[in-house]
């Protein structure tokens, strides 16, 4: 039996990937943050990830501060593993 996989949006460019090849974040209180386990979440592909002013898209969509989105979007480029 095939298992169907949950797919999901991405914020940014609305394309929809497996949740597995998606970056999950959240709004937590105003700031954007990893996903927490808990609330509302939202995601983004590896793709926009590595856009040029996609925090600054992201921060309107998702209603967070512009300065956490950068910090949080640098953290994650830098990562390797994006
Ligand atoms: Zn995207």
């Amino acid at each position: 039996m095939i298992k169907s996989k949950p797919i999901r949006m991405c914020i940014s460019c609305r394309k929809r990937e497996p949740q597995k090849e998606l970056v999950r974040l959240q709004n937590c209180d105003g700031k954007m943050v990893t996903y927490q386990g808990r609330g509302r979440s939202f995601y983004l592909c590896r793709e926009c990830l590595h856009k040029e002013h996609v925090e600054k898209k992201i921060a309107k969509i998702a209603k967070v501060d512009l300065k956490s989105a950068e910090e949080l979007i640098k953290e994650l480029r830098s990562n390797g593993k994006n």
